[in-house]
């Protein structure tokens, strides 16, 4: 046995069974690969705004950049969401986006022994920031592709400790609307956390969109995460928050590193939320791409899971018994466009698409066809 073989045998057993995760292939990797040109790939795999940032975001990074120096002050934009949300300060916890909220709550109220519960085809975060502490993962059979929050009341046990739940969760994009989510909260029990994921809060027309900032006067188990990654166009810069009982932010900040959000990253923030109406337009864009990627999917014989969020996910025939959406989307990105094929989420006949600019759909809509025509 190698020395890096004993070194690597220190690090506890369920770090060493982690699957890492899988980013949406990144443009400038496919570029390389294939020889592409960079400005005519078409990427749709990560659910990012395909409008990019706010202007206003834009001009406030700029405007910080000579004070890089200095270490971050979370304060302004804690404040700035606090007044948007109507909740005091003390209940928010800013992350290095969601995904670091995500991973605090694993880090404060995980650890082996004790067990986390999360539905079939939810995001994939759960799974490493429930295995990261060393805890037990449930993952429940999903009902039509979406949360069966009945089985998974029935399949919280005595250890367990954090419950999650993507709402709309990604990659189904299936949503719960507020009554059976509000019924979960009240029926489970009180000393288990329920992560509510509102990543794709935003996109979800305002009368779908739960209370559940409202809730967290009536359920102090319950800790709501939301992200500047999506609507608001910031994933690169990293940030996101949690909304919680502040004893429970109390718990989450004890693990945080302390300047867990940069300096660009807060003004940004700040900016983006101030600027309503880019948040407003993004929506607008949304609802038209879906209208139109839903359309060209009609056109084509297409099924798809009916989608609450900024993506959508397609299902391509089998060919006989074998999956056909690997193949397929290998042969997309040799025509430019990148989207996500869903295997490593037990759906291996499906493809997840972000809603893009009019253009972008219209590309990966006549790319599919020729790839299915072939
Ligand atoms: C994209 C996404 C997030 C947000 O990730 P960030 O770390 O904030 O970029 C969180 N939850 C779900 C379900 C997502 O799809």
């Amino acid at each position: 046995m190698s020395d890096i073989m004993d070194l690597c045998e220190l690090s506890p057993a369920y770090v060493r069974a982690i699957a890492p995760y899988q980013p949406g292939k990144p443009i400038t990797e496919l570029a390389r690969e294939f020889g592409l040109d960079e400005g005519s790939i078409v990427k749709l795999a990560s659910n990012e705004n395909p409008r990019g940032l706010s202007p206003k975001a834009l001009a406030a990074i700029q405007a910080a950049l000579p004070d890089l120096a200095r270490y971050p002050d979370g304060f302004e934009l804690t404040q700035a969401l606090s007044q948007r949300l109507g909740v005091p300060m003390q209940q928010i916890v800013l992350g290095n986006g969601s995904n670091d909220v995500l991973e605090l709550a694993g880090m404060a109220f995980l650890a082996p022994g004790c067990s986390a519960v999360y539905s079939q085809h939810a995001f994939a975060v759960y799974p490493l920031a429930t295995q990261a502490r060393g805890a037990h993962s449930i993952a429940v059979p999903a009902k039509n592709f979406g949360h069966d929050l009945e089985a998974m009341l029935a399949a919280i046990r005595p250890d367990t400790h954090v419950v999650f739940i993507a709402n709309p969760n990604n990659p189904t994009g299936t949503m719960l609307t507020a009554a059976e989510l509000e019924s979960f909260l009240r029926r489970a029990p009180k000393n288990v956390v329920v992560v509510v994921d509102e990543a794709y809060n935003e996109y979800l027309d305002p009368v779908l969109r739960c209370p559940s900032i409202a809730w967290l006067a009536r359920f102090p188990n319950l800790i709501v995460t939301r992200t500047f990654s999506k609507v608001y166009g910031l994933a690169g810069l990293r940030v996101g928050y949690a909304v919680c009982h502040p004893e429970v932010a109390a718990l989450l900040n004890r693990v945080r590193q302390p300047f867990n959000v940069n300096n660009l990253a807060i003004v940004a923030a700040i900016a983006a939320l101030a600027d309503q109406d880019f948040v407003r337009d993004s929506y607008e864009l949304n609802v038209a791409g879906m209208a139109q990627l839903l359309d060209g999917c009609r056109r084509m014989g297409l099924a798809w899971i009916p989608s609450y969020g900024n993506f959508v996910s397609v299902e391509i025939q089998r060919a006989g018994n074998e999956s056909q959406a690997g193949a397929v989307f290998q042969k997309l990105l040799r025509l430019g466009v990148i989207v996500r094929p869903l295997a490593n989420y037990g759906m291996p006949d499906h493809l997840r698409v972000t809603i893009g600019l009019a253009r972008e759909n219209t590309r990966f809509l006549e790319a599919l066809d020729a790839v299915l025509k072939a």
